[in-house]
């Protein structure tokens, strides 16, 4: 549904409600808000609303159980959003690079070089004095050059406390110089990695002017294959602010005649140069990091965490039974994400549900016109207490419900005929 002109979230609404949706693209739209009932899609894994003008999310969204990715570039917005729900509104947010680093017509000038393998290949699982032959092999052919980086970021779970390390060795003056940085409280092991690759490079672009005009040809070497990758598609197609700058003390250093080769090297490997710049990384992730930014895609990292945890929270409070209900699992696919959605009290079949995503009139009960809820559709509706009493005996709480079998709860919605949204009637035909 990407570039459609969505208006009508009704009948997307309804889409929803099905609960069959793993992955949804609507981005291209004007949309400024998602649905609530976005929260009905069980198995969404994947959303994409990137490129439109929206300023918040649907805080159903957090009880969705498999959603993995959620991709929400070009909401001018929802960065400041996201990073106010994540709780790191205090952490200075990094602009996007919204315009390449490198006027177009210039191109890409040469002077750059990127190697994401090694002449021999390795794996992961050989031992690492194989990998460290193969790496200093790999090395031994590059052009003898007259400054070597080393550079390694680390991040906690991949995702915090980001620490950026370099050895940056000076083989004209024969001396070196270590290099520390702090990445970010929120970080990605990318944007670690690149943070170490611009703190080298600009201390080797930012040497006096006569000092930098002697160098005239520098290799770095580094352990991030998806930064090499990412930085090999050229300055012109980097969206991070990050990459781009990178990219700009590249080009500084092309304009300064000087040959750069970016190595990928094996980690962990038993390189001494790999070891320092790692030692430095950690070092420099257990400082200060509030002067770090943060970027879009860590802060997403952080919600997508925050939400799961808000989600694993609400499911435990709002369900008095957070155990599995016994033979869930093998049940068919519709029942299965029928008792998926009364376990988490969120049920299109409830009238409740139905109101609070605006697609009923009011919240009362098809059978009985009380206030109509997944408590009172399995425990206290009048209407079905024979049904009820046949399945769990005389006033069953939820939990002796949910604590059942699974297959006996799905026979109750089917036995008591609430096996479709119960949708107002439809309006009479005008006169
Ligand atoms: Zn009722």
């Amino acid at each position: 549904m990407a570039h459609t002109n969505i208006l009508d979230w009704d009948f997307i609404s309804l889409l929803l409600l099905s609960g069959h949706l793993s992955e949804l693209n609507v981005s291209g739209n004007r949309l400024t808000e998602l649905p609530e009932a976005l929260g009905q899609c069980r198995r969404l894994t994947y959303l994409n609303a990137s490129s439109n003008q929206l300023a918040g999310l649907p805080g159903s969204l957090a009880t969705l159980q498999h959603l993995r990715e959620v991709a929400l570039s070009m909401n001018r917005r929802v960065g400041k959003w996201l990073a106010e729900e994540a709780g790191i509104e205090e952490l200075p947010v990094e602009p996007m690079a919204f315009y390449s680093c490198d006027p177009p017509w210039l191109g890409h000038r040469g002077g750059t070089t990127f190697r994401v393998d090694l002449p021999v290949a390795t794996r992961r699982s050989d031992p690492p004095a194989v990998r460290r032959e193969a790496a200093l092999r790999a090395i031994a052919e590059l052009p003898q050059p007259d400054i070597t980086i080393w550079s390694d970021g680390s991040a906690r779970g991949g995702m915090e406390q980001g620490g950026a390390g370099a050895l940056i060795q000076f083989h004209h003056l024969n001396n070196e110089e270590t290099v520390r940085a702090p990445a970010g409280a929120v970080c990605s092991s990318l944007r670690a990695e690149l943070t170490a690759m611009r703190e080298a490079l600009a201390a080797v672009a930012g040497l006096e002017e006569g000092e930098l005009a002697s160098i005239k040809s520098v290799r770095l070497l580094t352990d991030s294959r998806s930064g090499l990758q990412l930085l090999g598609r050229g300055p012109a197609s980097q969206t991070m602010a990050l990459a781009a700058e990178v990219w700009r003390l590249l080009n500084t250093l092309a304009e300064n005649g000087t040959e750069t080769v970016l190595q990928w090297v094996p980690g962990h490997a038993g390189l001494d140069g790999n070891e320092t710049a790692d030692r430095l990384a950690g070092e420099a992730a257990a400082g200060d990091q509030d002067s770090a930014p943060i970027d879009l895609s860590s802060a997403r990292a952080a919600v997508t965490r925050h939400v799961r945890e808000l989600s694993r929270r609400r499911t435990t409070a709002a369900h008095p039974h957070p155990d599995p209900t016994p033979g869930h699992d093998s049940l068919a696919r519709w029942g299965s994400v029928t008792l998926s959605q009364l376990r988490t009290g969120t049920s299109p079949l409830t009238r409740d549900t139905l109101y609070k995503i605006g697609l009923a009139a009011n919240d009362e009960c098809p059978a009985c016109g009380e206030p109509d809820s997944v408590t009172h559709l399995l425990t206290d509706c009048p209407a079905h207490e024979a049904a009820r009493r046949r399945r769990w005996g005389v006033d069953p709480r939820l939990v002796d419900v949910l604590g059942g079998p699974a297959a006996r709860v799905v026979d109750f919605i089917e036995g008591v005929g609430r096996t479709e949204p119960p949708l107002d009637p439809p309006a009479p035909p005008p006169p």
